[in-house]
């Protein structure tokens, strides 16, 4: 393959994947913004499953501590019953038992019930979020869905702009020249001018020069890799002619 005869080709089939390359990235990044909503929604729900439960194990706490003092009433009626029976005039310790036990039982309740509204107050502001975030999304997801669909039918018809400029390319060198492509943000072959590469600026041997101006095979920058070829402005000091075999200066086995 002459790179010379066919640098046009290439330069318009590199411009073609450049573009290309540009859209498959946008396809992959553009999905990322709505997935990160999507991921806050499911840990906002989690987190109020998680508040629920604390709710409903509280409530149960608070249920038994008013059951308790439920049985420290029964008991209390049944001990009076009892001391009309009794005589009295001794202090009444019993009793006092009892209301410190009642205390306490309500200070848990107290204390529940605050964690309970609390938790409350937070399971609605955040099924709040998730219905706004929610409504956000499909918004979002139907304008994106959209969007992506015109990016791959642009994906579509570059790549058979592509075919018809390159129909019959070697699929091994179409392979290496869309990496390099990738690789070099766009730009995978370059002209030599004045004996250094336009890609990288790095001065070529001449008998380097000469082989790509030379263009039996296929001629790779040994910095940037980018192909090089020969153009009209190529001439320079570094020019010569390319009559005898050099010896290969870089180790180019491609
Ligand atoms: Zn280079």
């Amino acid at each position: 393959m002459n790179v010379n005869e066919c640098h046009e080709q290439l330069v318009e089939y590199q411009n073609i994947l450049a573009e290309k390359f540009k859209i498959e990235k946008d396809i992959e990044e553009k999905p990322k913004v709505v997935e990160a909503r999507i991921e806050t929604v499911k840990k906002l729900k989690k987190q109020c499953v998680d508040q629920m439960d604390r709710v409903k194990e509280l409530e149960q706490k608070v249920f038994e501590c008013q059951k308790e003092i439920m049985n420290l009433y029964d008991q209390q009626k049944g001990d009076d019953k009892a001391k009309v029976i009794k005589k009295d005039g001794e202090p009444d310790k019993e009793r006092t038992v009892v209301s410190d036990k009642e205390a306490k039982y309500r200070q848990e309740i107290f204390k529940n019930q605050k964690i309970i509204s609390e938790l409350n107050q937070d399971i609605e502001k955040s099924q709040m979020s998730i219905s706004e975030l929610e409504r956000e999304i499909s918004v979002e997801q139907n304008r994106l869905d959209g969007e992506l669909e015109k990016l791959k039918a642009e994906v579509v018809r570059l790549s058979e702009e592509e075919k018809k400029i390159i129909p019959d390319m070697d699929p091994t060198f179409k392979y290496k020249f869309e990496r390099i492509v990738k690789n070099k943000e766009g730009l995978g072959i370059v002209t030599v001018t004045e004996g250094h590469c336009d890609g990288c600026y790095l001065v070529l041997p001449p008998e380097f020069v000469n082989k790509i101006r030379a263009g039996k095979e296929v001629q790779y920058c040994p910095n940037c890799s980018r192909i090089l070829y020969w153009s009209e402005n190529s001439q320079g000091i570094f020019s010569f002619d390319d009559s005898e075999d050099d010896d290969d200066y870089f180790d180019n086995d491609k």
